[in-house]
């Protein structure tokens, strides 16, 4: 799955939310989440985050990894 991280907080921007094709991205009180029972893997939604808070999983960098766990603990 995909994963929303720290550069969200505060921006917010919601591009991704237009463009994911399966609307799996949920808004949060600081930022948004990609439900990871929904997503299907595409990457349309990291290419348009303006501030690129959005990784694959397996590509997620080391100190970005807590939001794996606020993730999950959103849903
Ligand atoms: Fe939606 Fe695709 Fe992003 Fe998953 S990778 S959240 S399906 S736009």
């Amino acid at each position: 799955a995909y994963i929303i991280t720290e550069p969200c907080i505060g921006t917010k921007d919601a591009s991704c939310v237009a463009v994911c094709p399966v609307d799996c991205i949920y808004e949060g009180d600081d930022q948004y989440y990609i439900n990871p029972e929904e997503c299907i893997d595409c990457g349309a939604c990291e290419a348009e985050c303006p501030v690129s808070a959005i990784f694959a999983d397996r590509a997620l960098p080391a100190e970005m990894r807590g939001y794996v766990e606020k993730n999950r603990a959103y849903f």
